[in-house]
């Protein structure tokens, strides 16, 4: 009755499904870190540029479970990419968290007109020889930006954090992510709540009288990605984990694969910044 983990290409271990904050104040970040760890959640995803680190590490000190069970994922904003800043915007994540290392940094979007996200990935590679962040990977990075970086450095990133949800299944990444051993964790996994009411995917829930919020995360599940749902709200956060008592069959599947349509709800990781 709980979330298997991934094993990323370094060896390290993720929990499938975690707990995503964008969006969440951080007066209230605490709050809901705390009642995610206690509803079971070990892995939760957040960024610099939420602003909710200092409420995430209140969280995770309040919640009262050992660091070692804990996978914690911060990401790097497209400001500080380059060379050196990496090192110091780690810092600065780490100290508002009051962590001495994260699980997982994420270099947050390729800003590709920027073109920094080459020396950003040789900076998180120095971050994880130091032992600062015990994985690295990227978030939005297409197939050409995941190449250069991989041909530059020899190092393949553990994990790509996408826009991930069945109205944009991304199955071309997910084959190239295949092919070089990263593991794919699906942001958005709900669609931001727009596809709850979706007539396909409540007809499945109905069936095995379960939410579509659950079947939903059912499905990233069964295709073996890594989900970070979010909700602030307790009841649904419970019932965001509540997801191992009941199995989607190939008539579903096949019903949630029709509903691929290219449909992307946040940017175009080739035009943002
Ligand atoms: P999501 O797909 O998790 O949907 C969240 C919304 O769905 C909630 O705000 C709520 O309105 C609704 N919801 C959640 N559970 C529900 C339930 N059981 N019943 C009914 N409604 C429910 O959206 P998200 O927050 O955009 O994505 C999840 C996480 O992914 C974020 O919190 C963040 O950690 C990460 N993320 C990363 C990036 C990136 O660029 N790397 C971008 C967006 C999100």
């Amino acid at each position: 009755s709980h979330p298997a983990n991934i094993k990323l290409n370094d060896g390290a271990a993720m929990p499938q499904l975690g707990f995503g904050v964008w969006q969440v104040p951080d007066d209230q970040a605490g709050t809901a870190v705390k009642t995610a760890i206690g509803a079971g959640y070990r892995s939760i995803d957040t960024a610099a540029i939420y602003g909710n680190e200092s409420g995430v590490g209140q969280g995770i000190k309040a919640a009262g479970v050992a660091r070692s069970e804990l996978f914690i994922t911060t990401k790097l904003w497209n400001d500080r990419q380059g060379a050196t800043e990496p090192l110091k915007a780690l810092d600065e994540s780490l100290k508002r968290l009051q962590l001495d290392y994260v699980d997982l940094y994420l270099i947050h979007w390729p800003a590709p007109k920027q073109d920094r996200f080459v020396e950003s990935w040789k900076a998180l590679v120095t971050l994880k020889k130091e032992g600062r962040a015990r994985s690295i990977g990227v978030s939005n990075f297409q197939a050409p930006h995941l190449s250069r970086i991989i041909d530059a450095t020899g190092v393949t990133p553990a994990v790509n954090q996408i826009e991930l949800h069945p109205r944009l299944q991304q199955k071309a990444m997910r084959e190239f992510h295949a092919r070089h051993g990263i593991a794919t964790e699906s942001w958005s996994p709900l669609g931001q709540g727009k596809l709850l009411d979706d007539p396909a995917l409540t007809a499945v829930a109905k069936k095995h009288r379960k939410t579509t919020a659950q079947v939903i995360l059912r499905w990233h599940l069964e295709n073996g990605l890594i989900a970070i749902p979010k909700s602030t709200h307790e009841p649904r956060i419970r019932e965001n984990f509540a997801l191992f008592d009941f199995k989607l069959d190939s008539s579903d599947l096949a019903q949630i694969a029709k509903l691929d349509a290219n449909g992307r709800i946040g940017p175009d990781p080739d035009r943002f910044s």
